[in-house]
């Protein structure tokens, strides 16, 4: 790994850190060690970094926010990348947007309704940057990634190639970049002209206010841990096996949502694991009912 190091450093392709935790970088501060994080500067030394990186015996994690991340509490021996350094979010001409994947949605759905652009208010609440965005098709509100992205380049065994919308297979919080391991260098957005003056803006405050309102975000959590199975929802069940507030040392069911598994300080991985575990186990002995996790485990 030191020659790693080296490399990066001697091309000048941007920062790395030995010293890191997965805590440092996921939104429910849990994880162990890791190997080494590199942050790269630019896309093109991204792909610099790559073609070297490639070939190597180490694992490779690409992390955007860590908002919907989970990783063990073991060391992880290889690389993980953050585009959260690059020297870009994004470029905007009237409605469409070339955004880059360490650009915070967020960020994005103010910066459009500000301009007098909707449909992406739904992205006000989600804190994903655009690369986790994509490959996770996230979604709020009846809105969801997929419904505004045009195209998206993307890395992935074969190189680098632009995809059409159509080309990604999105559905419920799916994306061809989860089956193919396609890491994505660049998304093209089209928004639309809000109805009247203000009112995208208006309905972001609305939307974070339900929000606030519902969720624990003031809690450290990785957004919904289990999928919605087919016409139900992950939260009624877990509620109906009577596990809100539920807790496993530290890792706790929140009381203000049932899906959302919540780190009340010092939770490990394995308090998580042992939780989810027993929700799995308890919604399958009372309703026959299979609860997929919706986070992306990592190191396990
Ligand atoms: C309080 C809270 C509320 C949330 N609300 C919502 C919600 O309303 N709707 C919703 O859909 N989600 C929600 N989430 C979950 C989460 O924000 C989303 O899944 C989001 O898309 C993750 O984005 P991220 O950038 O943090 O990605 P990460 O969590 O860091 O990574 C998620 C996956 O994306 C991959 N990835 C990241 N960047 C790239 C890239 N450039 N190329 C390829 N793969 C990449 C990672 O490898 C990982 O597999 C919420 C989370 C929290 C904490």
């Amino acid at each position: 790994m030191t020659e790693v190091k080296k490399f990066i450093l001697d091309n000048r392709l941007g920062k790395v850190f030995e010293d890191k935790t997965f805590r440092d970088y996921t939104t429910i501060k849990v994880g162990g060690r890791i190997r080494l994080v590199y942050m790269p500067n630019s896309i093109d030394n991204f792909l610099r970094f790559y073609e070297y990186f490639r070939t190597r015996e180490f694992p490779l994690f690409i992390i955007g926010f860590g908002s919907n991340v989970l990783a063990s509490d073991r060391d992880f021996p290889g690389v993980v990348v953050s585009f959260r350094d690059l020297d870009v979010l994004y470029f905007r001409i009237g409605n469409r947007v070339k955004a880059y994947p360490g650009c915070p949605v967020v960020r994005l759905a103010y910066d459009l309704a500000r301009a007098g652009y909707g449909v992406g208010e739904f992205l006000a609440g989600i804190p994903a940057t655009v690369g986790g965005a994509v490959y996770m098709n996230a979604g709020a509100n009846g809105g969801e990634i997929k419904d505004i992205l045009v195209r998206a380049r993307l890395l992935g065994s074969a190189g680098v190639k632009t995809y059409e919308n159509a080309e990604l297979d999105f559905s419920y919080r799916k994306s061809r970049l989860q089956s193919e391991g396609l890491i994505c260098l660049e998304a093209d957005f089209e928004f639309e002209p809000e109805a009247e003056p203000g009112s995208a803006l208006k309905r972001i405050a609305e939307l974070k206010k339900n929000r606030r309102k519902t969720q624990p975000i003031e809690k450290l959590c990785a957004g919904c841990t289990f999928h919605n199975p087919p016409g139900m929802y992950a939260w009624q069940l877990i509620d109906r096996i009577g596990f809100r507030g539920y807790q496993v040392n530290k890792a706790q069911v929140s009381p203000k949502h049932a899906n959302f598994l919540i780190n009340n300080g010092g939770a490990t991985s394995d308090d998580m694991m042992k939780l989810i575990g027993l929700i799995k186990e308890k919604v399958k002995e009372r309703f026959d009912v299979d609860l997929e996790c919706e986070w992306v485990l990592v190191n396990f």
